[in-house]
């Protein structure tokens, strides 16, 4: 820390990413990707872009806002595209942060970084002991509530009647629901967006449409609220969805049917791996998103993501106590969770033969 930095920041915990690993050749089910690539024609349209990048990319982003309208069916005003959902949950709390955030006590880490960041009051409302979401905790705080929907990490997603009880029981603060992983089968709020003028919806290109390194998001809500995310956006960065993702983004709306069969693979190979993984004797949450959530009594969350991590296959373990017996799993393709599920056998079972 420099002598420079401000006071406020100086006991400041940021956000800590899942590890990146640049030399080793390592099974990756830590940071939620898609296993798949990008579809073809969303390459091609990024190289064809790539070409004109000495022009400023457009920072109405006008037609991949036109383009994300048609397929939600919402007006072009009540979509924001940007450098990926993170970048708009920070707009969020800076823009709508004002008189406090309540979120769940286990949710996406950003949340507690960016309420710190921006000297936000924070409520951290407890799970029930299932670690589900009871909706009616979120009635009348008079904060603005963030809820991922499905949750991280925990997978669990809450349905449609209690999303729309939150945003309704908060008319006069807005009420983000975090849809980072709604399309492996959970029920979008984004009906909604035309009937509620407090509801924000964000979304993420980065998990269900393998752009995870292009970074692109969205906001959807009411012109307003959009139109005040935007001035945040203004005053930070114009420009912050370049040309290549602009181009990245509508040509995957146009290959819509290779991200649904890739999610629809993703769910099957989610729901074969929580049964092997039941057999072995984990438990687990019943997850909608494309992770797993378990944890074994054979042997501790830590035990085993260095036991997996030693043997060339990376998870993610949370440190905070009330999670630190699971780890959080990736669905990756068959072949990945088959050798995943392999080791998680021999590794039980050499640790077995060691307390014998
Ligand atoms: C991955 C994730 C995001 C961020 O996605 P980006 O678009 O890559 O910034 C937001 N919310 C949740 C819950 C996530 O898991």
């Amino acid at each position: 820390m420099s002598r420079f930095l401000r006071a406020r920041l100086q006991n400041f915990t940021s956000y800590t990413p899942g590890e990146q690993p640049r030399n080793e050749q390592l099974i990756k089910l830590n940071t939620n990707e898609s296993p798949f690539p990008p579809a073809p024609a969303v390459v091609e349209a990024a190289r064809r872009e790539a070409a004109l990048c000495h022009l400023y990319s457009d920072p109405s982003c006008t037609a991949l806002r036109q383009r994300a309208a048609e397929v939600w069916d919402v007006e072009p005003e009540m979509v924001l595209p940007v450098n990926g959902s993170d970048e708009v949950l920070n707009f969020a709390f800076m823009a709508f942060g004002g008189e406090g955030v309540a979120y769940p006590a286990v949710s996406y880490g950003f949340y507690p970084v960016l309420a710190g960041l921006h000297n936000v009051p924070a409520l951290e409302v407890p799970l029930r002991e299932d670690f589900s979401i009871d909706f009616r905790d979120y009635l009348g705080l008079y904060r603005t509530v963030v809820l991922a929907n499905p949750n991280a990490p925990t997978g669990l997603a809450l349905p449609l009647e209690e999303v729309e009880a939150v945003v309704a029981g908060n008319p006069g603060n807005v009420v983000v629901i975090d849809e980072a992983y709604v399309d492996f089968g959970a029920e979008s709020a984004l009906p909604l967006t035309k009937k509620y003028e407090n509801l924000l919806v964000t979304r993420t290109f980065s998990k269900s449409h393998s752009l995870a390194g292009a970074r692109l998001g969205f906001a959807i809500g009411n012109p307003a609220l959009i139109r005040d995310l935007e001035t945040v956006k203004f005053a930070t960065n114009p420009y912050s969805v370049n040309r290549m993702t602009l181009a990245m983004g509508e040509a995957a709306f146009r290959e819509n049917g290779y991200y649904l069969q890739n999610c629809r693979v993703i769910a099957e190979n989610r729901d074969y791996t929580a049964g092997r993984l039941r057999e072995l004797g984990f438990r687990l949450t019943d997850s909608k998103a494309n992770f797993l959530f378990a944890r074994s009594d054979r042997i501790g969350g830590l035990a085993l993501y260095r036991a997996l991590r030693e043997r060339g296959i990376l998870v993610r373990h949370f440190d905070a106590p009330a999670v630190s017996d699971f780890n959080r799993v990736t669905v990756g393709t068959r072949a990945q969770m088959d050798a995943f599920l392999d080791t998680v056998t021999s590794i039980l079972s050499q640790q077995e033969a060691n307390h014998d």
